[in-house]
C-alpha cells in the first residue's frame, strides 16, 4: 500500500456519476515515476530495458504509457503480442517469454521480429520447425538450487520453468551451430520478493554463467534478463524496496564479474507487479451489512474483479473513502456476491464504521488484478480508468456488457438480434 491515495472521496463521487462501481483506476503519474526511477537505477548499464510483463496489466492505455517511457513488452501468447504491437511496441522491444509454446506463437513472434526466449532445450526443434532459427535467441535458466553468499535462498526443483545448467550449455552450443548470432540469458527465480538482495544475487548467478558460457563455448551473451519477481508492500507493515540501492548493488556485481573480465552485457527486466501494482485501485461500493456468526460488509465487486485474495489468500489493503483517518471500529469480512465462500477481499479486517453507499478502495490491484478477471456467476468485468495528475480520467477499457458475455455462445436465437426481448438486449 502507498502512504496516501492519489485521489479522494470527492473525485470518486464525481467519477461514479459516469462510471458505475466497481471500476479500476490507475495513477498515470505514479506509474511514470516508478518506471523513471527504474531506468535511473540502471542508467549505468548501456542498453538497459524494461520489458513490461503484459500479463500484469494487458491494457493498451497502460502499455502505450509504458512504451512512451521506453519500455518494451514481455508476452506469452498471440493476443499479448497483438496488444504489444497495437500499443506501438514492435521488433526487439518485444520478448516472447513463454513456455509450452505453440508453433503459431513462435511464428507470430518471428513475424514481429520479437526476441524469443526458449524455456526448454526441446523447444529448439519446435522453433526451427515453426519458423526457422532467428539470429537472436534467449534461453531460460533454472539453476535447481539458487544459492548465494548467505546460503541457499530457495530451490527451483519443482519449478516447471527453464533449463538445467547442462541443458543450457548444450542449447547454446546447438543454437550457435544453427547460426544464432546474438544470445540472451533469462531467469526468474522469485515472485513478489521484497528482499533487496534478490536481484544482486540473481545477477551473481547469471553473470557467473555468462563467464562460463564465454569460457567454455566462446559465446558472448549480449543481454541478461532478470525477468520480474520484485515485490511490492501489500501490507502496511511491509516496506517498499529501494530500486536505486538494488541498481547500485547489481552494478557492483557487474563490475566484479562482467566489466573486470572485459565483457559487456545489457540488462533487461520484465517487471510487472513492481511497475503497475501499487498504482492501480479497485473502487467498489458497500451494498450490504450482514450480522450472522460473523460480521460482513458486502461490496459490489467480486473475486471476478480481483482474484488474488481468493486464489492466494493475498492481502490487499482496503480504505474507506472519506474515513481514511477514522479509527478502526469494526472487524469484518469484506465479501463479494459470488456463490463461493472464498469470495472475500478481507477476513477479520479492522475498518472504520462502514455505511451502505460508502466507497471502499482495494489497493495494490494494478498488476495481476483486472487481468486475472473472469466471468463466474455471470459477473461482468469492470471498466479500467487512467487518472492523470490533474485527476482527469480516461476510459481505457469499458465495462463488459451482457452482450459481451454472450458473444461467444453457440448462437442460439434467444441471444441474437432477433431475440431482443425482456432482459436480453
Ligand atoms: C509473470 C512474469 C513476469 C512478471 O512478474 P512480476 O512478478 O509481475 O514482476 C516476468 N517475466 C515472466 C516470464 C513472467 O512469467
Amino acid at each position: 500500500m502507498r502512504e496516501q491515495l492519489p485521489f479522494g472521496l470527492d473525485d470518486v463521487k464525481e467519477w461514479n456519476r459516469t462510471y458505475p462501481t466497481p471500476f479500476y483506476v490507475y495513477d498515470a503519474e505514479g506509474i511514470r515515476a516508478c518506471v523513471r526511477a527504474l531506468y535511473k537505477a540502471f542508467s549505468w548499464n548501456e542498453g538497459f530495458r524494461e520489458y513490461f510483463a503484459v500479463k500484469a496489466t494487458p491494457t493498451p492505455g497502460i502499455l502505450r504509457l509504458l512504451a512512451s517511457e521506453g519500455c518494451g513488452a514481455d508476452c506469452a501468447s498471440i493476443p499479448e503480442l497483438m496488444l504489444a504491437e497495437r500499443s506501438g511496441i514492435t521488433g526487439s522491444r518485444i520478448i516472447l517469454s513463454s513456455n509450452e509454446t505453440l508453433p503459431e506463437e513462435y511464428q507470430a513472434a518471428a513475424k514481429l521480429g520479437a526476441i524469443i526466449n526458449l524455456d526448454d532445450i526441446t523447444q529448439i526443434e519446435h522453433l526451427e520447425k515453426a519458423c526457422g532459427i532467428p539470429e537472436t535467441v534467449c534461453c531460460r535458466y533454472n539453476p535447481g538450487q539458487f544459492s548465494n553468499t548467505n546460503g541457499i535462498m530457495g530451490h527451483q526443483y519443482d519449478s516447471k520453468f527453464g533449463m538445467k545448467p547442462d541443458q543450457l550449455m548444450e542449447a547454446y552450443a546447438d543454437l550457435r551451430d544453427k547460426g544464432v548470432k546474438h544470445f540472451g540469458l533469462h531467469a526468474m527465480l522469485a515472485s513478489c520478493s521484497l528482499d533487496e538482495n534478490y536481484y544482486p544475487n540473481l545477477a551473481r548467478e547469471l553473470f557467473t554463467l555468462v563467464l562460463r558460457i564465454h569460457k567454455v563455448l566462446g559465446i558472448d551473451i549480449e543481454f541478461v534478463d532478470f525477468s520480474g519477481g520484485i515485490g511490492i508492500p501489500y501490507r502496511p507493515e511491509e516496506k517498499a524496496i529501494d530500486i536505486k540501492k538494488i541498481g547500485a548493488a547489481v552494478k557492483r556485481v557487474y563490475d566484479e564479474l562482467i566489466a573486470a573480465n572485459g565483457l559487456k552485457v545489457r540488462i533487461f527486466t520484465e517487471m510487472g507487479r513492481y511497475i503497475t501494482g501499487p498504482y492501480g485501485y479497485l473502487v467498489t461500493k458497500a451494498i450490504g451489512k450482514k450480522h450472522i456468526y460473523k460480521e460482513y460488509i458486502g461490496v459490489d465487486a467480486t473475486a471476478c474483479n480481483l482474484m488474488r485474495p481468493a486464489m492466494y489468500e493475498a492481502y490487499h489493503h482496503i480504505r474507506v473513502l472519506g474515513k481514511e483517518n477514522a479509527p478502526e471500529e469494526i472487524t469484518v469480512d469484506v465479501v463479494g456476491s459470488l456463490c463461493e465462500n472464498n469470495d472475500k477481499f478481507a477476513i477479520n479486517r479492522g475498518l472504520p464504521q462502514v455505511e451502505l453507499g460508502d466507497y471502499l478502495v482495494i489497493e495494490d490491484a494494478g498488476a495481476h488484478g483486472h487481468s486475472m478477471g473472469y466471468n463466474y456467476n455471470g459477473k461482468l468485468r469492470s471498466a479500467e480508468l487512467l487518472m492523470e495528475a490533474d485527476h482527469s480520467l480516461k476510459l481505457i477499457r469499458r465495462a463488459q456488457t451482457p452482450a459481451d458475455y454472450f458473444d461467444t455462445l453457440d448462437v442460439d436465437e434467444a441471444f441474437t438480434a432477433a431475440g431482443k426481448t425482456g432482459l436480453i438486449q
